[in-house]
């Protein structure tokens, strides 16, 4: 399996119920390495740029008023099968349907609210690695 690189945020409701920490630990735990970080309150134009996929989605206007909400803990986080290793850590979407143990059914309240992003795949990995941080500030093992 290759070590992969993939982008998550802690994002307003995680940052406020100070928990960050302890996801943090979630991904060390699961050998995924911190390589880049940083806080952030993101502006309407920075949410919606990295939301631009969803953008004809009902929920869009919803998501990018949360993201804004307050600040987001930004990390990319490296390792064997990153992207989807993150992806099992985080649980479904929807926290109600994520199972026992992972973040979102440990962290978050809601749909709207549900604790992290995670890419999904390589390609929206790097573009989004990229949105947030200058590859200078990325560490590489
Ligand atoms: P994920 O974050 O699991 O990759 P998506 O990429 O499908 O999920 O959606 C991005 C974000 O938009 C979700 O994390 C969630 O906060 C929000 N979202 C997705 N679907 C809905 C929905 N049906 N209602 C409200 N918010 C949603
Ligand atoms: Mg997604």
């Amino acid at each position: 399996m290759a070590i992969e690189r993939t982008l998550s945020i802690i994002k307003p409701d995680a940052v406020k119920k100070n928990v960050v920490g302890k996801i943090l630990s979630r991904f060390e735990d699961a050998d995924l390495n911190i390589s880049a970080m940083r806080f952030a309150l993101l502006s309407k134009d920075d949410a919606a740029g990295f939301y631009a996929v969803h953008k004809e989605r009902p929920f869009f206007n919803d998501l990018v008023e949360f993201m804004t909400s307050g600040p987001v803990c930004i990390q990319v986080l490296e390792g064997e099968d990153a992207i989807k290793k993150n992806r099992e850590l985080m649980g479904a979407t929807d926290p109600k349907q994520a199972d026992a143990g992972t973040i979102r059914a440990d962290f978050a309240e809601s749909i709207d609210a549900n604790a992290v992003h995670g890419s999904d795949s390589s390609e929206n990995a790097a573009i989004e690695i990229a949105y947030f941080f200058p590859s200078m500030n990325v560490y590489r093992r």
